[in-house]
């Protein structure tokens, strides 16, 4: 898995060997380590999420939510489909969005569902850690509303799946669709885990950065990286769009740097900066085998509104209600909304992982068994030139991001990445958008591109 570039580093495979450890590769992102990590094993294959041995999202969602009374091909099988934001307390303003994911994660813990959460939170002294963020379990709404938002950045399971199997209790798991996917194809293996983890919050995700994207922040805000103390991928600012993201650093000495995504030399988010190759290959966008999921409201009004919007699929009744009861109580300003309303949110992800992937299923890296198994045949030919360029152009960026920053880190010198991502990500634009002069040049040259 980790040779074929299919290893997402979520550590399920390290929590259930006895000498299994995860650790940091080159790049920036978490790998199986140690002789555990040379096993060719059929447990392995079987339980790893972009194993093609490894049940798809549908079966698992099938096995999971039988009774769901709605499915589609993009959002898989649900309760209902919401648009809107927390209205009680300060969950909305403290979240990256309309701060539901803590907010159903706290009514969880306070109706006694579970006693505790696992989810993301930032390292109390980085340079000590080796990270700026890691899974940790949290016992109360104030923990739950300290970890609150979105890390763009690496993190692994297995030190707390083993906790979980090794202290009784009933937990709920906060996770991307790969790791909601590993943490079912797990719980399906072994009842201890099956029967402590009742609840598994999806987030919807467009891909996972490496560890990088904090030294590229570092590099441009000309900020030795040593001394970042805090980050913040995108600070919330109620009077600016919500799709305006701004990085933020606290320094050592409690002083700040930020700046917008925009005048980043990486910083647009489709462009595939650091993207962890797995992702490539990974064909749910909203979390399809969790519980609940949510993602960002990224449709006009909301995208506009820098408060923060959330768009919420419900897969399981219990949640379902759990919404509905608070909706009628006001404590959730939701509106219930149709499926295709939350797919127009998730247009140029859905976009990426079905045009695009059956796009790279063609290719001459992933074709084999990893082709045969997704959920998207592979194809090429009615692809627009201009398109195909492209997820050649994402791709390409994602691995030389890798090997850059690398290079850059190692010397010492961030202008041997810098000055090549400035003009790949005004090329990649160029392609992606018929806008601008670039843009025009390319349309000239590929005279078949749709426009957008
Ligand atoms: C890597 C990544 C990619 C994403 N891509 C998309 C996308 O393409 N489209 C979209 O609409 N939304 C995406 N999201 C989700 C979005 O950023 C918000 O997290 C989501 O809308 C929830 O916001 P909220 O205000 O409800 O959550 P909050 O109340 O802010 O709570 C967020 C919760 O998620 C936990 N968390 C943060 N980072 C991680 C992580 N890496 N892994 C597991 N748990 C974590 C936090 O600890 C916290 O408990 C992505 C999130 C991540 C982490």
């Amino acid at each position: 898995m980790v040779g074929s570039g299919l290893c997402i580093g979520c550590g399920g495979c390290a929590a259930a060997a006895a000498d299994g450890a995860m650790a940091w590769d080159r790049y920036g992102t978490w790998k199986p380590a140690g002789a555990f990590a040379a096993e060719r094993s059929a447990a392995f294959a079987l339980r790893c999420p972009f194993s093609p041995a490894a049940r798809d999202e549908d079966a698992i969602a099938a096995e999971r939510f039988p009774a769901a009374p709605r499915a589609t091909a993009l959002l898989g099988r649900h309760e209902s489909t919401w648009v809107g934001h927390v209205a009680e307390g300060a969950w909305r303003g403290t979240g990256s969005s309309g701060g539901m994911v803590s907010w159903v994660a706290a009514e969880l813990l306070r109706t006694g569902a579970v006693d505790a959460v696992a989810h993301v939170v930032a390292s109390d002294s980085p340079r000590d850690e080796g990270r700026f963020f890691a899974y940790r379990l949290s016992r109360d709404a104030a923990a739950l509303r300290s970890g609150a938002k979105s890390r763009y950045y690496p993190v692994e399971l297995s030190a707390i799946l083993r906790e979980i199997r090794a202290t009784p209790g009933r937990y709920a798991i906060v996770a991307v669709p790969c790791f909601a996917k590993m943490i079912q194809l797990e719980r399906a293996r072994d009842p201890v885990l099956r029967a402590r983890v009742p609840h598994v919050l999806g987030l919807f995700c467009g891909h996972q950065k490496s560890a990088r994207l904090v030294d590229s922040f570092a590099w441009q805000l000309d900020t030795p990286r040593d001394r970042v103390r805090a980050v913040d991928y995108r600070i919330k600012d109620a009077g600016r769009p919500a799709n305006w993201y701004r990085a933020h650093l606290t320094l050592d000495d409690g002083s700040a740097r930020a700046e917008d995504w925009w005048h980043l030399a990486d910083g647009d988010w489709g462009a595939g900066f650091f993207q962890n190759s797995a992702c490539d290959m990974c064909d749910d966008v909203v979390a399809e085998t969790a519980d609940v999921a949510f993602g960002d409201a990224w449709v006009e009004p909301y995208a506009s509104d820098g408060r923060g919007t959330n768009v919420v699929i419900a897969r399981t009744p219990l949640i379902d209600g759990l919404i509905r009861a608070a909706v009628a109580e006001g404590r959730l300003a939701l509106e219930e909304v149709d499926a295709g309303f939350v797919e127009a949110t998730q247009a140029a992800g859905f976009r990426h992982r079905r045009e695009g992937l059956a796009y790279r299923l063609t290719w001459r890296r992933w074709r084999g068994g990893v082709a045969k198994r997704k959920r998207v045949a592979p194809a090429a030919r009615a692809l627009p030139l201009r398109r195909r360029l492209v997820y050649r152009g994402r791709a390409a960026i994602a691995r030389w991001s890798h090997r850059l920053a690398w290079l850059a880190a190692r010397t010492g010198r961030p202008g041997l990445y810098l000055r090549w991502a400035r003009p790949a990500l005004a090329l990649y634009r160029a392609l992606a958008w018929s806008h601008g002069r670039l843009g025009g040049w390319v349309d000239r040259l590929l005279p078949d591109a749709p426009r957008r």
